[in-house]
């Protein structure tokens, strides 16, 4: 555990199409040796770590401030490396990976025993996602390891889509960060449960719903109903996340957005409006880049205008509600 003062990060840029393979084999050097070092993928930046070694896996959760019932994604270079850290591929992630991978797509899947506690928040099953960016796979290639990585920002705060905004959260508390500049998805990727009878969605993300059920038949919504008695909600299933320092509230309508911020200002206070529309992966893409400038701007409120409750829009919206929700 680090309970030392670390020096300011470096930051190290590289071609996000073509890394350069001596800053690429420098970071993957650190995650060898244990450290830390955030990169980008095609979703966020990812705070990364050795997944198979359980003080490494630590680090992370100290750097973030992360509540260890809340695992973390592990990343693999390519689908065959899967074995190391599964002890069984069902069909549907099979499927799924087959279609989706390299991409926006995390399957969680009976986890293999070499796989430390740590990474899975003491659970059975393992979080695993094969990404697309060239960064990331070339880390992960030189590396030769899975790395685990959440992304790169103090818990419970809007994710990174800039080095820029992972220096801004987590300076000094890792080792490096490759700047492959902006991520091209903007928003985390979906988390699938393949690890039991149902396809279970259990985040939204780039990879829309109807797009796996095209694939693999009708998907259940959500996390199973809690067990009587159970302490702890589903991992990763915290109402409040993904949030602005700036506090933020959600209207479903331009007259609602108007009527808040009509309120607000009354009251004296700087307010931001962000309508939400267009594009969804445009949209999506530019989302969190939005957030993070409007908390530097010094508002007192941001209100967002939600874009509409369709599939396409559903991870936007998941985003947005719980940016919106009370502690
Ligand atoms: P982040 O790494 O910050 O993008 O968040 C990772 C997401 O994946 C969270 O919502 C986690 O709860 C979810 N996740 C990771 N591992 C598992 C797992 N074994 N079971 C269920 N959800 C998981
Ligand atoms: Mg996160």
């Amino acid at each position: 555990m680090r309970n030392f003062v670390m020096p300011p990060t470096p930051i190290w840029p590289v071609d996000p199409s073509a890394p350069d393979p001596t800053v690429v084999r420098r970071a993957a050097d650190l995650i060898r040796a244990g450290r830390l070092v955030a990169f980008p993928t095609e979703t966020v930046y990812g705070l990364g770590a050795n997944a198979l070694d359980p003080a490494a896996v630590a680090g992370i959760y100290a750097a973030k401030g992360r509540p260890a019932t809340n695992p973390v994604i592990v990343h693999v270079a390519d689908p065959v490396a899967v074995p190391a850290v599964a002890a069984t591929w069902p069909d549907a992630a099979r499927q799924l990976a087959e279609r989706f991978w390299p991409g926006p797509l995390t399957l969680v899947v009976p986890k293999a025993e070499a796989v430390p506690d740590g990474v899975t928040g003491g659970g059975p099953t393992v979080a695993v996602r094969c990404p697309a960016h060239p960064v990331a796979r070339a880390l992960l290639v030189a590396a030769g390891v899975p790395i685990a990585a959440p992304s790169a920002n103090r818990s419970g705060e809007l994710s990174p889509t800039t080095a820029a905004h992972v220096l801004r959260s987590l300076d000094g508390k890792l080792d490096a960060i490759l700047d492959g500049g902006p991520c091209p998805g903007g928003l985390e990727s979906t988390v699938v449960d393949v690890s039991g009878p149902v396809v279970r969605l259990l985040r939204p993300g780039l990879i829309t719903v109807v797009q796996l059920e095209a694939v693999v038949g009708p998907v259940e919504l959500g996390p199973p109903p809690a067990a009587p008695g159970a302490a702890l909600p589903a991992p990763g299933m915290l109402a409040r996340h993904y949030a602005p320092r700036t506090a933020l509230e959600c209207a479903e309508t331009a007259e609602e957005a108007g009527f808040l911020a009509g309120l607000y200002e009354t009251a004296g206070l700087k307010v931001a409006r962000l309508i939400v529309t267009g594009a969804p992966v445009v949209a999506a893409a530019r989302l969190y880049a939005d957030l993070h400038a409007l908390d530097e701007a010094g508002y007192d409120r941001i209100i967002v205008t939600l874009p509409p409750a369709t599939d396409e829009w559903r991870a936007v919206r998941d985003r947005l509600t719980r940016a919106a929700a009370e502690e």
